[in-house]
């Protein structure tokens, strides 16, 4: 991108993530940053070695980080991001995290908990006032986890006002950005600490990657070293290609989310209407919806295995449309109904969605 002047109004965010990261325009050289395959460097320089660093993750690191507005650092996947930032805690500290986290999140810090490491603090992210109580009761307490909307309940957080009150008590905050994106939410601006991806979903965006990122503030230097000696020591850095794939997926971000938030919300208004729906869930913003339908277990399992274009699948953030039933993994919270479907609404046109799903659902009356 060509070096901004304090005359230059700032960019846009579908423009950032189109322009931000490239390599500065110089005559026959590539527009886009290479696939840089490379375990060492000639020494001397700043990376030295291929796991302290390498110029693809650099590229989609910046990209991320100045839509985020912080410095991204890029993960082998978000659970490589989530347990780094776990291993932050101080022994014996406490983690207060929504109940209805990504069921992965739950498992780590149960994990973590096991061992000896840390206390874990599930509470319901959706009342403020428990939220506050449940950090100023607890002395060891030293991260707020949030995740907003949340996995798969959509739950939304007051970011900002809990992020004020965990100041106020010295406490850390991280927000799972993963629903939301960068587009739609910037925790950083709302008083986060750290932001959390799993890049695997909307930023890399076809189903083919696994990678993650944290982000921290512009000015925080000693956690993004911190995070950075973390991941040098652990090793769980992304593979070079995955890194170029999720810096594609990043420059078309805008265009895939815009796209597919407009899916999402029909959907969700026609699914309220259909008998076989008890309930829907759509936070009024973003691609992902959850219905819970008549009938429980059941009656999911049957609409999951009778759809011609949604494909039965974990995960989401893909151009494609998919859908799970969420309780099929033990680990999911017991809290969360039988019946549930998380619907990880695609680009493909909303009358074909809605044909195929709406069939599925009439076989079920
Ligand atoms: N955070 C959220 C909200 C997720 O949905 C997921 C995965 O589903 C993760 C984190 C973990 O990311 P990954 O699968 O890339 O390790």
């Amino acid at each position: 991108m060509p070096a901004a002047d304090s005359s230059t109004p700032p960019l846009r965010p579908a423009t950032i993530a189109v322009t931000a990261g490239r390599p500065p325009h110089t005559p026959d050289e590539p527009l886009n940053v290479p696939v840089t395959m490379a375990s060492t460097y000639v020494a001397g320089g700043d990376l030295e070695y291929g796991r302290y660093g390498n110029p693809t993750w650099t590229a989609f690191e910046d990209a991320l980080g100045a839509l985020e507005g912080g410095r991204a650092l890029a993960f082998s996947s978000g659970m490589a991001a989530i347990t780094t930032l776990l291993d932050l805690v101080g022994h014996g500290g406490s983690v207060v995290a929504p109940r209805h986290s990504y069921s992965g999140t739950i498992a780590a810090l149960a994990d973590f908990e096991a061992r000896g490491r840390l206390r874990a603090q599930l509470v319901d992210i959706t009342d403020t006032e428990a939220v506050v109580k449940a950090m100023e009761d607890d002395e060891d307490c030293a991260l707020l986890w949030l995740e907003s909307p949340t996995n798969p309940a959509l739950e939304l957080a007051d970011v900002a006002t809990l992020a004020e009150h965990a100041h106020r008590l010295g406490i850390q905050v991280v927000v799972d950005n993963t629903f939301a994106t960068p587009l739609l939410q910037q925790p950083l601006a709302l008083g986060a600490d750290v932001v959390v991806h799993s890049a695997t979903k909307f930023i890399a965006g076809h189903s083919d990657v696994l990678m993650g990122a944290l982000v921290v503030g512009t000015d925080a230097a000693e956690v993004h070293a911190a995070l950075k000696g973390r991941r040098d020591l652990a090793g769980s850095v992304p593979g070079t290609f995955e890194a170029w794939l999720s810096l594609r997926g990043l420059r078309t971000l805008h265009v895939r989310l815009e796209r597919a938030s407009a899916n999402a919300a029909e959907l969700a208004a026609r699914l309220r209407e259909h008998p076989a729906v008890d309930d829907v869930r759509y936070p009024g913003f973003g691609a992902i919806t959850s219905l819970v339908v008549h009938g429980g277990a059941d009656a999911a399992d049957r609409l999951v295995r009778s759809t011609a274009l949604w494909v039965h699948a974990t995960s989401l953030g893909g151009v494609e449309s998919t859908f799970e039933r969420r309780r099929r993994w033990k680990l999911e919270a017991a809290t969360i109904p039988e019946g549930l479907v998380r619907l990880s609404v695609g680009i493909e046109d909303v009358e074909d969605l809605w044909e195929d799903l709406r069939g599925a659902l009439d076989r079920l009356v």
